[in-house]
């Protein structure tokens, strides 16, 4: 039987480009959005689409996600992980950054929820899973306005997992640590990537953004009354 339709975004580096080739190797037809729609292509995946939209743009992402479901049919799987990290010290940052912080990691995962959300209630069936970071769990100080969008990411999720759940869909936080990928290129202040850099160094290392897809992948393939709520993954050298 063909497997259904998932939709990633943020899946041109990263942990979206690993998780997207994760479930497309495992039978997944896929939806790929991110706006480097080059690279995605270069993916070559099988029964794939790849489209360019700024998650900040509702109706394209929303004419995106139907365009694919014409072809795969529903969207059982969103990634709403597209994200960035403009991390800084707060009292110099400029506020631009703020903005495109909170646009991007949480008005961009709220319209990815808003593409999918009534069809999956209606449907009975189907797993939203949300990207915050360990940094949605607790406070670093040069990491102000981005421990914000992720904290907010934790709140929401799990306020429609409570309304999402009686019609059987999933709602997943997933909440990493140090991880492999091009997150580093979106910190100007020089002073945080440097203390960023020499924190990685001290805990040996980040891990490879493989392991966070293939848990997300082990996540959704548990029967469908089987929700991991929350995955926290880090180095295990992480210590904060
Ligand atoms: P990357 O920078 O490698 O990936 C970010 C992805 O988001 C890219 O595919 C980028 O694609 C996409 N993206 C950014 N802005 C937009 C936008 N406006 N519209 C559409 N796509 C966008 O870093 P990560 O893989 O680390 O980041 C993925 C998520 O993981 C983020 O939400 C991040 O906060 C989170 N995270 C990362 C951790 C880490 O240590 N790496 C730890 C905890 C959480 P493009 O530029 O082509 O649009």
């Amino acid at each position: 039987m063909k497997k259904p339709l998932a939709v990633i975004t943020g899946a041109s580096s990263g942990i979206g480009a690993a998780t997207a080739k994760a479930f497309s190797k495992a039978g997944y037809p896929t939806l790929l959005i991110a706006r480097r729609l080059d690279i995605m292509e270069s993916f070559k995946l099988e029964d794939s689409m790849c489209r360019k939209v700024d998650v900040r743009d509702r109706e394209a992402l929303i004419a995106a996600i139907r365009e694919a479901e014409k072809e795969y049919g529903p969207t059982d799987m969103i990634f709403n992980n597209a994200g960035v990290a403009r991390l800084a010290e707060i009292g110099t940052q400029d506020p631009s950054e703020w903005d495109e912080m909170i646009d991007v990691n949480t008005k961009g995962v709220m319209n990815g929820i808003y593409a999918v959300m009534s069809d999956m209630k209606a449907r009975k069936g189907g797993t939203i899973v949300n990207m915050s970071s360990i940094a949605g769990r607790k406070i670093y100080e040069d990491h102000t306005v981005y421990c914000g969008t992720k904290f907010f990411v934790h709140a929401i999720s799990e306020s429609i997992r409570g309304y999402l759940s009686p019609h059987n869909v999933r709602v997943i936080v997933m909440s990493p640590g140090n991880i492999e990928a091009e997150v580093l290129n979106g910190i100007t202040d020089p002073n945080t990537l440097e203390a960023y850099k020499k924190n990685i160094e001290r805990i040996g290392g980040r891990i490879s953004p493989d392991y966070v897809a293939k848990m997300i992948l082990f996540a959704y393939e548990m029967p469908q009354n089987v929700i991991m709520q929350e995955v926290v993954v880090t180095p295990t050298k992480q210590d904060y």
